[in-house]
């Protein structure tokens, strides 16, 4: 079954607004594992609105816009779109109680054309919205279904959770399961190198990586009559692929975050934690301290910026920090030693490095890092060079440190070496 996704919006097409709605639908419809074959984005312009419909409509079987259901003029897909499928707009009773004590709710004064925004296509089904006011609306043709949602991503995403993924899956006879294995410490081109052939050769299941910063995730998903039979074409692929990236694997949860599986680690081996941040000034700690039960774990989280802050608190040698400078593999190691000894914990990971736009007076490159990762009194340090501007650079970085210290740990708790 082929989808297509029309984003309505001038704010779109100028670029002032990012078009994640795109990126979400796309998303979830591959892993429905429907054929996503074209997208568009039309500004509000109800002809050149009318011709992107009609020409989706003659080329896929669904077709989902987002945006344009306000309650301003410029709001057009739901008129334009009834227009299509031949459709009147007819006043929906609940769509509109809705709209009333949601205006009343939040002392809101109703205007008159709210009112248009509780219009819908007859013999339509109506998807209400408790984010918002705007319904979204599914319309079922003889050929082609059309589906209109809400612009604003906290509407479109939460009408999609509660009901459109289930309407989408109810028109495949199949069900569709996936599995997630994520991926720690290897770039996407490496990880889709390792996994080619398997890549090259997918059906059913199909395999689907995803890259986000300093992490990977691999999506393995199988189409079947039941979950059982999803279950079985499954189970061979994901063996293969933990078989292949071994311990860079972190998670075959999907809702297990890398910081997850990092305090997963330490809890389990009732180990204490110290961070001692210079260039992600608390980042580290930050993601750690997301997750719950992190009081049992996280000792003291240093942010020293300064020098004098690397000595004060983590007892940085002045004569290190001269010698070799404060972006150094030997303050990274001076840093991880000082933070554990200082807080008296059985791991600390300290990180040093610059985030630009400009450099220290050292001269080193912009994106030059050292993390280093005490457990148990062994101290490691690794070199990293991240690129990108500042944002970019201490985000990479905060997730490198996350993965440096979780290869340590697992290093350090078997004893055995993992390659990098
Ligand atoms: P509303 O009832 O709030 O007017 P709407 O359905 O008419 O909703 P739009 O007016 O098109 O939606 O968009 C409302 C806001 O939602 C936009 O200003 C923008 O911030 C956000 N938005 C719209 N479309 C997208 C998109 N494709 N991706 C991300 N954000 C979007």
């Amino acid at each position: 079954m082929t989808v297509e996704l029309i984003c309505v919006g001038t704010e779109l097409l100028m670029g002032t607004v990012v078009n994640t709605n795109a990126a979400f639908m796309a998303e979830r419809c591959v892993a429905l594992g429907l054929d996503c074959f074209y997208q568009s984005v039309v500004g509000d312009n109800a002809s050149r609105l009318e011709e992107s419909i009609k020409q989706a409509m003659g080329r896929s079987d669904i077709v989902i816009l987002s945006g344009g259901l306000g309650p301003t003029e410029d709001d057009l897909t739901k008129e334009t779109a009834a227009k299509v499928m031949g459709k009147e707009l007819v006043m929906d009773d609940k769509a509109w109680k809705h709209i009333t004590s949601y205006f009343e709710k939040r002392g809101l004064e109703l205007t008159e054309n709210n009112r248009k925004q509780a219009m819908v296509p007859e013999g339509s089904k109506v998807l209400y919205n408790k984010n918002g006011t705007a319904p979204g609306i599914i319309m079922e043709g003889d050929k082609c279904r059309m589906i209109l949602l809400p612009g604003p991503p906290i509407e479109l995403t939460f009408l999609w959770n509660e009901q459109v993924e289930d309407y989408l899956k109810s028109l495949s006879g199949d069900v569709l399961m996936s599995e997630m294995v994520k991926i720690c410490g290897a770039g996407e081109s490496k990880v889709e190198t390792l996994l080619k052939d398997l890549i090259d050769a997918q059906d059913n299941p199909t395999i689907a990586t995803y890259a986000k910063t300093g992490e990977v995730d691999v999506r393995v998903t199988a189409k079947a009559k039941d979950e059982k039979e999803c279950k079985k074409l499954m189970k061979p692929v994901v063996k293969e692929i933990k078989k292949r990236l071994g311990s860079k694997i972190f998670t075959t949860d999907e809702s297990v975050s890398l910081e997850m599986a990092v305090m997963q680690i330490l809890n389990e081996n009732k180990m204490t934690l110290t961070t001692a941040e210079s260039i992600t000034g608390g980042m580290i700690a930050s993601r750690l301290i997301n997750v719950p039960g992190a009081s049992d774990v996280i000792k003291v989280g240093y942010i020293t910026y300064s020098n004098k802050a690397k000595r004060k608190y983590l007892g940085v040698k002045r004569s290190t920090l001269d010698k070799y400078g404060a972006v150094s593999e030997q303050c990274a190691k001076e840093m991880a030693k000082g933070g554990a000894a200082a807080a008296k914990s059985d791991v600390c990971v300290a990180i040093t490095g610059i985030a630009g736009p400009a450099s220290d007076a050292s001269n080193k490159d912009i994106g030059l890092t050292y993390i280093g990762v005490s457990v148990a009194g062994k101290i490691k340090v690794k070199e990293y060079r991240f690129e990108g501007n500042r944002e970019k650079i201490r985000t990479a970085a905060t997730t490198a440190a996350l993965t440096f210290l979780r290869h340590c740990l697992l290093e350090n708790l078997t004893e055995k070496t993992f390659g990098e």
